[in-house]
């Protein structure tokens, strides 16, 4: 069974649409449990009912029309129930129901299983058979465990049917749903960006000169003959003849007409290269995918292997779009920070990542760089985006693709509702932060690419609360050597002199790989990451802080931050390695001087040595992204458990009101610079308790200001009790949301993240 299963899930993967992929389904798990009938209805959410949407049995005629009720007969049974249902003699139950638009005939045997997917009952896959039956226990799990399994696949060629042509359920959902990134609304063009060397990615996009495409595509191909003749030719001593011809079987592929014609032809319909190249192979894969035999089923892994092999001769001419529109938006099934910050500044109008969620550091980016994002489209049918027009929700995390016209309109007046709210925001730009009790909080910038430091954010921070380091790492092809690291530090440090500037050291793993140093982990986020990564390579770290050091020479605004340490023997380690920088170039003749030098708390172990850590440092700068992370177990990037991350948990704010007091005792000053103190809602939680400072995006300042310049410190405190009262994230942003609403700054709910 495991097999047929494993088929069966692979063939509905691969289908093109809706139809094909439920065609698939009933046909093979008919056949595969030996049913008369198998049948698949899913539930129209906005009707109400359940539509018949494919059977092998019943008459294709009712394919689309048959609509049950909810609560209606067995299937709605088995909706309502969650679980299987499995009758030997189905008339005879209270809710069986006879429908006599499917062509039904007396079936007695029924099993019916839901396919749920995010705990939404999505329909049902039903089998039933003339005579009695009661399904056996491995025949329920079987399918059981298809349906679990198909349900992504469903919602994925659903969606995907939906864009082309929408014609599925009624009425057609016009819209994909995902987490909200960064707040805003853009309205722009798809740019589909891709990894390199990964076919499946590619998108398709018209051939703008076919038969330069043609030429392109031919010349790849006789790159990949020459390198295939090579190896074998290299190979001659070393290997069988009978192996060798393994090459020759690759060979002639390589030169068949299935290959070559097929992928000239849709080059000539209207795809570029690398899109035809791409439905070319998918087809032909999945003719082995299909076959029984298991030796020609791994003949599919071949195709795809010498389309990859085609595809990368093809990208060494095309790596990236080259051009981006105005009103650019970005689309990738995994957009990465670096494919952000190649777009020229101007032109980025918004940015969908298919994965990730809306702590991912391409999220964080976007929100620095005031673009709207929209994270986590598990159903996105990125290769078919490229050039489409579409709408971006970053506040309720939904991309509508070619809208109707009312949508648009609809869109275009929150976008202007954006701008008033962003003017009323602007008259507070020149005043000091505080609140009405006279409590100041320097706001400062979380920064860490160049082109930022050209936003508004700049001239109303009171300085860099946090400078991320590891983005300049990430665009480079090696590791930037000292002085030109010194040249970008010391940008960022006089661009805000006489303010303070903290340059937190390299904080790269987890979700910030570099090119350049692959790390191989199964879990990253709990591997080889920030100071520990620094330790292990003290060349590294040492050539980082000496051009920290170097860079704010006459300066003197430096504070220098620690990240991700969990054990005190890195502060020491990491303190000698920095005294030993600085005696080095006090040495060689640099007037450096110490900074102060803080840590990072974002990880639960740092949370209860927060006493012996003070001793060490100057100051604590809260991670609450990370910390987040650490104390819920919960993944930031992982879309499946998005919704679950929050930083509003009642442990989270336990957790920082020990860090607070716990610093409180050895006066160091603590300041928090995770996407929380952006959060106007949780700035008034973090002022109860005390923080002595928030580093933000530059796009959230002047909204914290705002509800800080709004309330006292003694309100504040009142919420923060009442807070901590409550036991769920869910009880606490209503109550946040309340007290806001009931200052007047009800926008700010919708306008924060
Ligand atoms: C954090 O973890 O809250 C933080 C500010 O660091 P980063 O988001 O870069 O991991
Ligand atoms: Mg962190």
């Amino acid at each position: 069974m495991l097999d047929t299963l494993h088929r069966i899930v692979k063939e509905v993967n691969a289908a093109s649409d809706l139809e094909q992929a439920l065609g698939i389904i009933v046909t093979q798990v008919r056949r595969a449990v030996d049913a008369d009938v198998c049948s698949v209805y899913l539930t129209d959410f906005e009707r109400r009912d359940h539509v018949l949407m494919a059977t092998e049995g019943l008459l294709p005629e009712a394919v689309g029309k048959v609509r049950l009720p909810y609560h209606r007969g067995l299937i709605g049974l088995v909706c309502e129930r969650a679980e299987p249902v499995n009758l030997a003699d189905a008339p005879s139950h209270s809710r069986y129901l006879f429908i006599h638009e499917t062509g039904e005939r007396h079936y007695t045997g029924f099993l019916g299983v839901p396919i749920i997917q995010n705990r939404r009952v999505l329909g049902v896959l039903v089998v039933r058979q003339i005579e009695r039956r009661s399904f056996a226990d491995g025949e329920v799990t079987f399918l059981f465990t298809l349906a679990a399994r198909l349900a992504g696949a469903i919602t994925h060629a659903q969606a995907s049917g939906n864009l082309i042509t929408r014609s599925d359920l009624s009425p057609p959902k016009r819209f994909f749903q995902g987490r909200p990134g960064s707040s805003g609304v853009a309205l722009g063009t798809v740019v589909v960006v891709y990894p390199p060397a990964d076919l499946e990615a590619v998108p398709d996009r018209p051939a703008q000169d076919p038969a330069r495409e043609e030429e392109d595509f031919r010349t790849a191909v006789a790159a990949v003959v020459q390198d295939l003749m090579a190896i074998q030719d290299r190979l001659e001593a070393s290997l069988p003849a009978e192996d060798r011809a393994l090459f020759d079987a690759w060979l002639m592929m390589l030169d068949s007409d299935s290959l070559i014609g097929n992928t000239v032809k849709r080059i000539y319909a209207g795809n570029w290269a690398s899109g035809a190249l791409r439905e070319t192979i998918e087809g032909h894969a999945k003719v082995f995918d299909a076959m029984e035999d298991s030796y020609l089923c791994e003949r599919a892994s071949d195709v795809r292997d010498l389309g990859r092999r085609i595809l990368m001769h093809l990208q060494q001419k095309v790596t990236s779009p080259g051009e981006y529109p105005e009103n650019t938006v970005l689309v990738g099934d995994e957009v990465s920070a670096m494919q952000l910050a190649e777009v020229p500044r101007g032109c980025l109008a918004g940015v969908v990542s298919a994965s990730g969620a809306g702590f991912s550091h391409v999220a964080i980016l976007a929100r620095a760089m005031e673009v709207p994002a929209v994270m986590g489209l598990s159903n996105l049918p990125v290769n078919r985006m490229d050039g489409r027009f579409v709408i971006l929700d970053g506040y309720l995390g939904r991309v509508y693709v070619s809208p109707a016209p009312s949508v648009l309109e609809e869109y275009r007046r929150l976008a202007n509702e954006d701008r008033e709210l962003y003017r009323e925001l602007e008259a507070d730009k020149d005043l000091p932060c505080e609140t009405t009790d006279g409590v100041r909080v320097p706001l400062y910038l979380n920064t860490g690419l160049i082109s930022e430091l050209s936003t508004h954010g700049a001239e109303q921070s009171e300085g860099v609360g946090l400078y991320r380091t590891e983005l300049p790492f990430m665009v480079r092809d090696s590791f930037p050597g000292e002085s030109v690291q010194v040249m970008n530090y010391r940008r960022v440090l006089e661009t805000f002199y006489p303010r303070p500037v903290t340059i937190r050291t390299l904080d790269i793993g987890g979700d910030k790989p570099l090119p350049y140093f692959p790390v191989v982990e199964s879990n990253p986020f709990l591997g080889w990451r920030g100071i520990r990564i620094s330790l292990d390579h003290p060349e590294i770290f040492l050539t980082q802080v000496r051009a920290i050091l170097r860079a704010t020479v006459g300066l003197n605004n430096l504070r220098l931050l620690l990240p991700m340490v969990s054990h005190v023997q890195e502060v020491d380690d990491a303190l000698l390695l920095i005294q030993r920088a600085h005696d080095e170039l006090i040495e060689e003749g640099h007037e450096v001087s110490m900074p102060r030098i803080g840590v990072m708390i974002e990880v639960p172990a740092a949370v209860y040595q927060v006493d012996v850590l003070s001793r060490r440092i100057d100051f604590l700068s809260v991670g609450t992204n990370d910390l987040t992370q650490y104390l819920l177990a919960v993944d930031r990037n992982n879309s499946y458990v998005a919704d679950i991350y929050d930083d509003l948990h009642p442990a989270v704010l336990r957790a920082l009101i020990q860090i607070v007091n716990g610093a409180k005792v050895f006066q160091k000053e603590v300041g928090v610079c995770g996407e929380m103190a952006g959060d106007p809602a949780a700035a008034v939680l973090l002022l109860g308790m005390g923080v002595d400072s928030l580093s933000m995006n530059g796009g959230s300042l002047l909204r914290v200001k705002w509800v800080i310049r709004s309330i006292s410190r003694s309100r504040a405190r009142e919420l923060l009790q009442a807070a901590l009262r409550c036991e769920r994230a869910s009880e606490i942003k209503a109550l946040l949301g309340n007290a806001l609403e009931e200052m007047g700054l009800g926008g700010l709910m919708r306008a924060g993240r």
